[in-house]
């Protein structure tokens, strides 16, 4: 079914909700899919696009976290193991199970962030059998059990693993997902049920009668225009910056400790490994991941306290040295800075202790209600958005006096349906096996809608980048079904493009654009300008490689070539 368009949608907002949610990141997506499906006249606004800010920046994990077993935190593992499942079913077009080895080696002083004696390393194997043994017992999933693998299993799974000292290799199970298509289904899903939601919307205050909010002030970034939105709840679900949303209310719920993470994304063949690898061991004490994702790899992340610029965080060549030499440590061939195609930074939302640090901070959510009629939700994790939102719109509905149960647990996401259906089209549609692999895993049952696209013109099958199953459909797609708006989005967050490899985004940045102006009306000024836009958040996304030798030049050539997609270098 279409969506109302984004005017069509603002309209509707600005005569009143019910709950009116701030923030399109994963954990206010899933407050309007359930505050709808409990019968809420809901509405969502975003002040850039849908999951730019956190839910796009993350290690993409639906996991119970094997680290958090060390540090005792068994409840918050329990139940983010839980939705773990929950997602696997609801939503199979999007998350999936992977594999991860843990190699464990003679010698590792605090393997996982575990702190033995001296006396207990030789033990270390059991302690991580046992971790192991507990995070199976919670996700009660018979066909995700860990088990021991031969030094013959490791050279199979990941043959460029460094045997030298290896003493145990573990191979358990966790769930993969794309974060901002998670997070762009939730919300489709929502949409579906009701839920009015616009991007470009921002929230610049609040309008109390009796000390009650009765409406909130917003500005349009498309038009300039402001606008109020009468409410009887608000949802501040702006994860890093929910304490300025607050304060905009007059209200302190929670203290939030930044925390920068970064991720490198590797070229295609850069590691043999068919499953990912836990590196076991870094020098600030916690694990690290490197993790195979769409063709490539993404190596992170990083944990550090952070208190810059929230909007653009950015990658040093520190952080990429880091990330390198301690994946280097357990490769057999060296990792590169000419190997990385794409970085990207994100912040954790921490609710602040005093005197703990960042990496050891739970990452429990928090709801904090108030009688003025805001609640706000942080902390937490993208695997456990779906109970953040529960527990927020039970809030709501307790104060409501209107208790509705929750029904999220038994809802598929949208493109959950349709999958066979949707494989059968794509089979016979003129598209290579990549790009309906492609579609299939990004899009589910809804890549019907994108091959639908293919009956209006055959030239949306064309590729965008050589080497790269991403069809010209898929911008199409994204401006008439995603409310996609400025060409940035379209290849970060879209299409994901430039997530992958930048190189590759630069040389489509010209044909999306053109696409892009078809749909949208872009006048050839406008065209420019969004080029221009996209090429200044490129270089300053690609500011860590000074200094590394590899130049932009090179980089693009690399890609005209089709190389980075292709084979090793
Ligand atoms: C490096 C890193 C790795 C991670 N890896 C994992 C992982 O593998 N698995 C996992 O489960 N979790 C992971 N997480 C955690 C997870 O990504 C976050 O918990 C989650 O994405 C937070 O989502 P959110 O919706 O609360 O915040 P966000 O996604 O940041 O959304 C908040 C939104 O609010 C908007 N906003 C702000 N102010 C306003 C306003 N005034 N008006 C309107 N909108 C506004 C922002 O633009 C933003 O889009 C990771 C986090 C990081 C940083």
């Amino acid at each position: 079914m279409p969506s109302p368009s984004r005017q069509e949608a603002l309209e509707t907002l600005t005569r009143g909700v019910d709950v009116l949610v701030v923030g399109g990141g994963i954990t206010g997506a899933g407050v309007a899919l359930d505050a709808a499906s409990r019968g809420y006249r809901v509405g969502l606004v975003e002040r850039r696009d849908f999951g730019s800010g956190t839910s796009s920046r993350s290690t993409r994990l639906v996991h119970g976290g094997i680290r958090y077993l060390p540090q005792g935190h068994l409840g918050l593992v329990r139940e983010a193991l839980r939705e773990r499942q929950l997602l696997l079913r609801l939503a199979p077009h999007l998350v999936r199970p992977l594999g991860f080895l843990i190699p464990l080696y003679r010698g590792t002083r605090r393997p996982l962030g575990m702190r033995l004696p001296r006396w207990l390393a030789p033990l270390t194997h059991v302690g991580v059998g046992v971790g192991l043994w507990t995070y199976d017992l919670f996700s009660r999933d018979p066909r995700l059990r860990h088990r021991r693998l031969s030094a013959q299993e490791v050279q199979e799974v990941l043959p460029d693993l460094r045997p030298e000292g290896l003493q145990a290799a573990f191979l358990y199970w966790d769930g993969q997902t794309d974060d901002v298509r998670l997070t762009r289904a939730v919300l489709s899903s929502a949409r579906a049920l009701g839920a009015c939601t616009v991007n470009y919307v921002e929230v610049v205050g609040f309008e109390r009668v009796g000390g009650r909010i009765r409406a909130v002030g917003i500005v349009d970034h498309l038009t300039g225009r402001t606008a109020e939105v009468p409410v009887r709840w608000v949802v501040n679900a702006t994860g890093i910056w929910a304490e300025r949303v607050a304060a905009l209310a007059g209200q302190t719920p929670v203290r939030i400790r930044h925390s920068r993470g970064v991720h490198l994304v590797l070229r295609p063949h850069a590691v043999r490994a068919s499953a990912a690898l836990v590196i076991p061991e870094t020098d600030d004490s916690r694990l690290a991941f490197l993790i195979p994702w769409e063709g490539r790899f993404v190596l992170g992340t990083t944990d550090e306290p952070y208190e810059a610029d929230l909007d653009e965080p950015p990658v040093t060549r520190a952080d990429a040295e880091y990330l390198l030499d301690h994946a280097n440590r357990y490769l057999r061939s060296r990792l590169r800075s000419e190997d990385v195609t794409a970085v990207y930074a994100g912040i954790r939302p921490l609710v602040s202790r005093p005197g703990v640090s960042t990496a050891a901070l739970s990452r429990d959510h928090v709801v904090v209600a108030s009688e003025s009629g805001l609640v706000t939700v942080t902390g937490g994790k993208l695997t456990t958005y779906r109970r953040m939102a529960e527990d927020t719109v039970n809030a709501i509905a307790r104060m409501d006096g209107r208790p509705r149960s929750c029904r999220t647990h038994l809802l598929h996401l949208a493109g959950a349906e349709g999958l066979e259906e949707a494989r059968a089209e794509l089979e016979r549609s003129p598209l290579d096996p990549d790009q309906r692999g492609h579609l299939l895993a990004g899009y589910g049952g809804s890549a019907r809608e994108v091959l639908a696209l293919l009956q209006e013109s055959s030239h949306l099958a064309v590729r965008l980048a050589p080497g790269l199953p991403h069809a010209a459909a898929e911008v199409v797609y994204a401006c008439r079904w995603q409310y996609a708006v400025t060409l940035a989005d379209c290849l970060y967050l879209h299409t994901r493009l430039a997530a992958l490899d930048g190189a590759a985004a630069d040389l489509a940045a010209p044909q999306v654009a053109q696409l892009m102006a078809r749909e949208l009306g872009w006048t050839p000024e406008e065209v420019d300008r969004q080029l221009h836009q996209y090429r200044e958040l490129r270089a300053k996304q690609d500011s860590w490689r000074a200094g590394t030798g590899e130049t932009r030049e090179r980089e693009a050539g690399r890609a005209s070539a089709g190389l980075s997609a292709t084979s090793p270098t």
